[in-house]
């Protein structure tokens, strides 16, 4: 037998060899172009949302609105392609593939670009102009699927088809996400160490891959925090009852309405069992309550962020009711700049049959109550 030799230096007698150092070569080179972007990119700033602080009652937002990207979808983004690259499933000339229409194809396709790989997001043939636009501005392009519902087994085909890399969000959310540290929660209870209530009492979010309500709920049992995990769902999403019957074989046969949150199926990254308490958000709400928080930061939030609101507001509500005081902390996943002709647009609101204004007269009388009533 010949021993086995462990360094590639006799290229001649390694054919392969030189392909294999070529690619590792390109491959520390990939991954140290993104530990600079994120050493640019820095950690995001944590609000405090003045709404409750008479009562005791501190409400922080980590503003994940401010990523290169515009969204929480940079941070997934960012470990799906270190993961894919460690994992040697992307090389020099790989296509990426992604089953998206919004946010995360943004920013896959912002990170392909850094690294110089060509990028596909296989989106619904519903999509905005706008959004494809958003997605070509980062060097990507777009396949429509005429079927929503097989958006995720073209992408799968379309992998297989070109020899590329399909990134699967919703499988690898919660794997390829570090949630011992260096993650969003690691980056909060950093953040808000020196306050006066340095434990919140609720950490609310939402759930669409679930990645970051798992990686959330990880961290504080990891780290022994007392903190409790809210997450917020839409109507007609599956999380809830799966959540609420402890059943991940829950579907349903409406789509979300509010972009980035909410599926019709319990999808792989979301663990119903890590979460402490559900709130179901009627969409007007999460619209309402969008806007409502945009009015107060003085810039455009996206809806998602709305719906993480509604439920700070509920659950403040709640603890003020108890005399309990302590704080609360959410996110504002996206900007709001990519929705003015949508959930902005007062005659799209009236096109979707959808009515504000119980909830944006019931946000206001909270303000001055501390109240919120939907009459
Ligand atoms: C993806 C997304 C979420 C939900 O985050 P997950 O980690 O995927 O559960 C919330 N808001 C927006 C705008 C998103 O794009």
């Amino acid at each position: 037998m010949e021993p086995q030799t462990k360094t590639l230096i006799d290229l001649d007698a390694h054919p392969d060899a030189s392909e294999n150092s070529f690619n590792r070569s390109w491959t520390g080179n990939a991954l140290r172009l993104i530990r600079t972007e994120s050493a640019r990119s820095g950690t995001t700033p944590l609000l405090r949302f003045p709404v409750f602080a008479e009562s005791g009652i501190d409400v922080f937002l980590k503003d994940e609105s401010l990523h290169p990207t515009g969204s929480l979808k940079h941070r997934l983004a960012r470990s799906l392609f270190v993961h894919a690259l460690c994992n040697g499933d992307i090389g020099p000339n790989t296509p990426v593939i992604e089953a998206s229409s919004g946010s995360t194809a943004v920013s896959e396709a912002y990170f392909s670009q850094l690294i110089g790989v060509p990028f596909f997001a296989v989106v619904p043939r519903a999509t905005s102009k706008e959004k494809v636009e958003l997605i070509e501005q980062f060097g990507g392009q777009c396949h429509q699927a005429d079927d929503p519902l097989r958006v995720v087994s073209e992408a799968k085909q379309l992998a297989d088809e070109i020899g590329g890399h399909f990134m699967d969000q919703f499988t690898f959310a919660s794997q390829t996400t570090n949630w011992r540290a260096d993650n969003v929660a690691d980056e909060i209870f950093h953040q808000i160490r020196s306050e006066a209530s340095p434990v919140p009492r609720w950490v609310v979010v939402g759930a669409g891959t679930g990645g970051t309500s798992t990686t959330i709920a990880r961290y504080l049992r990891y780290k022994g925090i007392d903190s409790r995990l809210a997450v917020v769902d839409p109507e007609g999403s599956a999380f809830y009852d799966a959540w609420r019957l402890q059943d991940r074989s829950v579907t349903t046969s409406t789509s979300s309405r509010i972009e980035g949150i909410g599926r019709a199926k319990v999808e792989p990254s979301f663990f119903p069992q890590l979460v402490d308490e559900m709130i179901q958000v009627p969409d007007a709400a999460s619209i309402a309550t969008m806007r409502w928080v945009s009015a107060r930061l003085g810039r455009m939030v996206g809806p998602s962020t709305g719906t993480n609101m509604w439920g700070v507001l509920k659950l403040a509500q709640k603890m003020h009711e108890s005399s309990e005081i302590g704080s609360v902390v959410s996110l504002i996943c996206d900007t709001g700049i990519r929705y003015a002709s949508t959930y902005y647009n007062d005659s799209w609101l009236q096109d979707q049959g959808i009515d504000i204004l119980p909830f944006t007269a019931a946000l206001e009388s909270f303000t001055t109550t501390g109240q919120l009533i939907v009459d």
